[in-house]
């Protein structure tokens, strides 16, 4: 029994360099909140320094543990938040989720969604990063702005039902049962389509 006892300088040594599993354990969270929190401190090779972990967790505020059920609705507004601009009614839908998170875990519950945003794009790399905030060139915008014309253009005449569909891949236009070359009727809006040839050579390829 004494021979398997570590000395303190071997037991200090072994605290140097923790696995995931251990060092979560001794912080008291989960290996996937730990692997989650981009900003706790490791050793190169990605182990874990005890004493240095430690006094990290030390600092920041415990964070709640929630029901599976409620993660997956954090889970639903950060993706909800990465689809563009929310409507009014998504918006109030997020507010209604975070009051009631809030009011069952209490503030710490904001850190869990704020953790979430963070472990999603803080593996983002130089050069996504660098694109995320190009600015993008005039013929892009231009490029933009037309797809957004022709969108509210089609939108538009699908109401009035003045639309025509026009095979992507070789221009034919629509006439009931066939395919025909020609251009949309006065007043029509062509929108893309795939003719019944084109969509069997894609089948093949
Ligand atoms: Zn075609």
């Amino acid at each position: 029994m004494a021979k398997d006892k570590l000395t303190r300088t071997q037991q200090i040594e072994r605290l140097k360099r923790l696995g995931q599993q251990a060092a979560a354990w001794l912080i008291g969270c989960t290996a996937w909140a730990l692997r989650d929190w981009p900003d706790a401190p490791r050793n190169a090779d990605g182990t874990y320094n005890g004493r240095e972990l430690v006094a990290w967790a030390r600092d920041r505020l415990p964070r709640p543990a929630m029901t599976d059920d409620d993660v997956e609705r954090l889970l639903v507004v950060q993706e909800r938040l990465y689809g563009g601009y929310p409507s009014e009614g998504e918006t109030l839908s997020i507010i209604d989720t975070l009051q009631d998170l809030r009011a069952r875990y209490g503030e710490s519950a904001w850190l869990v969604f704020v953790d979430l945003l963070i472990a999603e794009w803080a593996e983002l790399d130089e050069p996504r990063r660098a694109e995320v905030f190009r600015v993008p060139t005039e013929a892009e915008i231009r490029h933009r702005v037309d797809q957004e014309i022709a969108n509210q253009r089609a939108n538009a005449a699908r109401g009035r039902l003045q639309v025509a569909a026009i095979c992507d891949y070789c221009g034919k236009l629509r006439r009931g049962q066939r395919w025909v070359k020609g251009e949309p009727p006065a007043g029509y809006v062509s929108v893309e389509g795939c003719c019944p040839q084109c969509a069997t050579r894609e089948d093949k390829m």
